[in-house]
């Protein structure tokens, strides 16, 4: 297995790829099962715990987000806010859900406005087409009515951005909220009140869309970020309205992450990082299908090198997954795809900011220290490839980023897709970490496109229709 998956990749220096090593001899069934380590997927027995639980933490948020099978190759040309006019919109209530989900600190103060930033277009274009808007969105995770998730403090920062006083419900269905929207003038906006307080919501139960329906003549979903659910208010309610449309957002962000990938300008290179193989899998076949050049770095590689024959000391490796890296770089070659891992890495020795740390070829780790980031020689040739490509996408860090010195791959990578955009490449960064890091390096704005969904966006680009999606109309084909 190991040899011939060895050739698959080429940039391992000559002297790795001659180095033949014998992984450690596997635990026996019920030993792996006892090992809480072996559980969370990590080399040995020398795992260190913060590294853990920093793992432990990011599987927990992966299995939150997925967990369906798939449901086919997305087709998503739906139709758009854009494609309502005056004549469709005057006088119109129309129900927006929007992702306002913003991050609050212990005194309810938001400390990132990005998402209501993005929903800011679509209420614009409908209140300035004479449209009374009803807004809905969730925030956090409450179970039942929690004051502390209510979406009051959305309220002065939207008013702000939009220019207009918006009204807020403190509920999202009933008479009281029936009367408000009532008193909306044309060009109003009236927020309703967190969608989770009712179970109903993510259950999509029929009678609660129903009810949220009754509010409104027709539904723009601009909630990117939970389109990937198929809830009462992203999906329930467009079985009562139509036309049942797309805002701009959701727009955007399908046209980025379906329509730029699935016809991309070549060569096309995909850069795929993160914690783990088994959260991507579904991610690096998709685009194994698409790209020409796939770049890998972060905690997967490990498993990659471990499938090769090469020793990665305690570094985190999903045992169970070697098989499916050799056959990813078979796949890889099958394909004519050029598959690069890193040639070095930086290895620590511990999980911490303060760990002591060394560059080292990937091939050879030794025993008690651990990869935490990919290396220099390795940042030189992601970009030599990059330097050949006209479309980047971009999704999972290529090192623990949070702790300073084992942010430099991301870092110089986030600069270097930066610069690209510049020269006129399309960069999209597919979501999650991939965004924070960009964002740590003040590059966001030079991206093509930033993706808002982290879930969202896997599933995207893993080919997977979201529901939230599925449920809107179809656009209209025009000739050209
Ligand atoms: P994901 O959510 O799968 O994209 O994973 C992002 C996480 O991967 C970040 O929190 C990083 O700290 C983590 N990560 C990246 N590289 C490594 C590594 N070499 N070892 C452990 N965790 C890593």
């Amino acid at each position: 297995m190991a040899s011939t998956a060895a050739t698959s990749f080429s940039l391992l220096p000559t002297s790795s790829r001659r180095r033949s090593l014998t992984a450690a001899p596997p635990l026996s069934g019920a030993a792996a099962l006892r090992s809480p380590l072996r559980r969370l997927g990590f080399a040995g027995a020398a795992a260190d715990p913060l590294l853990v639980a920093h793992v432990a933490a990011k599987i927990r948020s992966v299995a939150g987000r997925s967990g369906r099978g798939s449901r086919g190759v997305a087709s998503m040309a739906k139709k758009s806010v854009g494609d309502l006019t005056a004549a469709d919109l005057k006088g119109k209530k129309v129900f927006v859900r929007a992702d306002l989900n913003v991050p609050l600190d212990e005194n309810r103060n938001i400390t990132d406005d990005t998402r209501i930033r993005a929903a800011v277009p679509t209420i614009k274009y409908l209140i300035s087409n004479g449209a009374k808007v009803i807004l809905s969105s969730h925030l956090g995770r409450p179970k039942g009515v929690t004051p502390k998730f209510s979406l009051s403090p959305i309220v002065p920062r939207l008013s702000e951005l939009l220019g207009i006083k918006v009204e807020k419900a403190d509920d999202c269905i009933g008479p009281e909220v029936e009367n408000l929207v009532n008193a909306l003038p044309e060009g109003g906006v009236l927020l309703l009140e967190n969608v989770r307080f009712y179970k109903e919501e993510e259950k999509n139960d029929p009678e609660f869309a129903k009810k949220l329906a009754a509010l409104a003549d027709l539904y723009v979903n601009d909630a990117f970020g939970t389109a990937h659910r198929a809830h009462a208010s992203t999906e329930g309610v467009t079985k009562f309205l139509k036309p049942s449309v797309a805002g701009f957002l959701l727009q955007k962000e399908l046209d980025y992450l379906v329509g730029a990938v699935s016809t991309p300008k070549r060569p096309f290179a995909a850069i795929v990082g993160g914690s783990k193989v088994s959260s991507k899998i579904g991610v690096i076949e998709s685009l194994l299908e698409k790209c020409d050049i796939l770049l890998l770095g972060g905690g997967m590689i490990f498993t990659f090198y471990k499938a090769q024959g090469f020793s990665v000391g305690s570094s985190l490796v999903e045992d169970d997954k070697l098989e499916l890296a050799s056959l990813l770089l078979a796949k890889a070659k099958t394909k004519g795809v050029s598959l690069l891992l890193p040639t070095d890495v930086v290895i620590a020795d511990k999980f911490a900011a303060d760990a002591e740390s060394k560059v080292v070829p990937a091939s050879e780790i030794p025993d008690g220290w651990m990869g935490l980031d990919i290396g220099p020689d390795s940042v030189k040739t992601f970009s030599d490839a990059l330097d050949t490509t006209k479309t980047v996408i971009w999704n999972g860090p290529m090192g623990v980023f949070e702790f300073d010195k084992f942010a430099v791959g991301t870092e110089s990578i986030a600069k270097k897709l930066a610069e690209l955009s510049g020269k006129g490449v399309t960069t999209i960064i597919g979501g999650g970490d991939s965004v924070a890091a960009v964002e740590k390096v003040g590059v966001a704005d030079a991206m093509s496109h930033i993706s808002t969904g982290g879930g969202a966006s896997l599933e995207l680009l893993e080919g997977k229709e979201l529901p939230g999606v599925v449920a809107l109309d179809e656009a209209v084909a025009v000739a050209v």
